[in-house]
């Protein structure tokens, strides 16, 4: 699924985060940016050890931010490396948190003049973000933030599975309003 938010391209699609041929893509990193499992041991596994060499020189990332290193093996040039927050039952700040972690990945792109980012789904792992409850703040943040920005030209959220894509899916047309 596809909608324009302006001139930008806002795309849902099913797969693997690894295999994709944007500019940058992101990690869903924890705060110690060393190579854990999920999506951070795929891109880890598939881009080789100069990514979490990079990475290790920023030391730590607060939840809610994010930093940028080489993509090594990748396709990809970057990979932005966003923290998300640990879901613990939802009164911890946690939309806050997962909101500023999209929101710093997508700075970061405008800092660095990347025109196309694909994300998978932050903090809905192993940090235990109920899916739903993610998808509509992934989605409402970013809308916002293209809506504010016009850029980057092309974001794409690249769910693992049907299950999140439907949600995902779900989310989007909702929050655009159409059936
Ligand atoms: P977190 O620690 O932020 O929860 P995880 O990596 O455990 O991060 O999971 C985040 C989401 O990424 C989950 O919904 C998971 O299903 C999905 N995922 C796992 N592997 C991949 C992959 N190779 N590409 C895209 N998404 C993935």
């Amino acid at each position: 699924m596809q909608v324009k938010i302006g001139n930008c391209v806002l795309e849902l699609v099913k797969g693997d985060i690894t295999q994709q041929d944007t500019e940058a893509i992101v990690n869903a990193a924890n705060e110690e940016l060393i190579p854990g499992g999920g999506v951070d041991g795929a891109i880890h596994r598939a881009g080789g050890p100069s990514i979490a060499e990079e990475a290790r020189r920023y030391g730590r990332c607060p939840t809610g931010s994010a930093v940028i290193t080489g993509a090594g093996n990748l396709k990809a040039k970057y990979v932005i490396h966003a923290v998300g927050p640990i879901w613990r039952g939802g009164n911890h700040g946690e939309p806050e948190l997962l909101a500023s972690a999209y929101r710093s990945a997508l700075k970061l792109c405008l800092e660095k003049d990347i025109n196309s980012v694909a994300f998978p789904s932050l903090s809905t792992g192993a940090y235990g973000y109920p899916l739903k409850e993610a998808a509509r703040v992934a989605l409402s943040t970013i809308i916002s933030f293209l809506k504010e920005h016009q850029k980057p030209a092309l974001v794409r959220l690249v769910l693992f599975g049907e299950d999140a894509y439907q949600t995902y899916e779900k989310a989007l047309k909702e929050l655009m309003g159409t059936p």
